[in-house]
């Protein structure tokens, strides 16, 4: 009878959209008794907007379109934003050479033989650009709740950029579903503290963890399984990849990046996080069945 009830399982999780990767992540998933959760693109959609551009004696258009130029070699989801407001502005977007990404910081790329830096504080930290003429604004915007990234040109520091992106809408209902299984919430984000927060308030989650790098959300897994817990982490990015590999159950969201995918024991064909708790009560039932 086991192997009927497997195929059962795993074919009711695909018919929900569910991939569930072997006996392992079935046998690891029934057991989870904490869900770690990514912020962006994960728990919100992905698609954030421009709100705010804050530049200090260099024009806003000029601002976007060095940033836009730079990150049209990016696939974060952050990148869409600055596209969406270049073309707003309508501004054109400047070839690029030596582009490269630094994951859970920013994009780095040369335009017009000047490097063009866009990234979170501590990027512009690591590049030696002096953000303390902003700090007011900054904290502002991270006040409300916005993630906040910096603008430079060489060394010197143009402006602000923020975005707001929106939480899903089926978001609120997936973590009160795990918590009603008695399963604990966490997010884990490489975003700034404000906006980590705003998210895991309005949602309801037991914990959250900001400004954490995609090395530090590998070692937070560790952390939570040295202390007993189960723990599933569930995740869409490049920089999530790590994570998703080091957990007792990595979920991956299939609208992600195929690392995200290659690193996780269950990915889920639609971005819709209610198939978290329903990947875990599917593992439960079928579970029980087998044994
Ligand atoms: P999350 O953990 O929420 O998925 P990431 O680790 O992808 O977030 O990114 C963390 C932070 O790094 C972002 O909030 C942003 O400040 C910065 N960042 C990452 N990629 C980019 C990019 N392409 N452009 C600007 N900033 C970026
Ligand atoms: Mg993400």
């Amino acid at each position: 009878a086991t192997p009927t009830a497997l195929v059962a399982g795993t074919g009711a999780a695909a018919k929900a959209g569910i991939l569930i990767r072997d006996i392992e992540a079935l046998e690891r998933a029934h057991r989870v008794d904490c869900v770690v959760f990514d912020k962006t693109g994960t728990l919100t959609e992905g698609r954030p907007a421009i709100t705010d551009v804050f530049t200090l004696g260099v024009d806003g258009d000029e601002t976007i379109r060095l940033a836009a130029s730079v990150q049209s070699s990016s696939e974060h989801p952050l990148a869409r934003a600055f596209a969406a407001a270049a073309t707003a502005r309508g501004v054109t977007i400047a070839p690029v050479s030596e582009f490269r990404a630094v994951v859970g910081r920013g994009v780095v790329g040369t335009v017009g033989g000047r490097t063009i830096a866009v990234g979170n504080p501590a990027m512009m930290a690591d590049l030696g650009v002096d953000l303390r003429l902003f700090e007011t604004e900054r904290a502002r915007l991270a006040a409300a709740g916005r993630t906040v990234v910096a603008v430079a040109r060489d060394r010197e520091a143009l402006g602000l950029v923020a975005l707001a992106d929106a939480i899903r809408p089926e978001a609120a209902d997936a973590v009160a579903r795990l918590h009603a299984a008695s399963v604990a919430t966490r997010l884990l984000t490489g975003d700034n503290r404000r906006a980590a927060e705003a998210v895991a308030t309005a949602l309801g989650l037991d914990a959250f963890a900001a400004e954490v790098s995609p090395q530090d959300k590998l070692a937070e897994i560790g952390r939570l399984r040295s202390t007993g817990l189960i723990v599933a982490m569930v995740g869409d990015g490049v920089n999530d990849a790590p994570a998703l590999a080091s957990a007792d159950v990595g979920i991956a969201m299939g609208s992600g990046a195929d690392v995200a995918m290659e690193s996780a024991g269950i990915t889920l064909m639609r971005p819709d996080p209610r198939l978290v708790p329903a990947a875990l009560e599917i593992a439960r039932a079928t579970w029980s069945k087998i044994r």
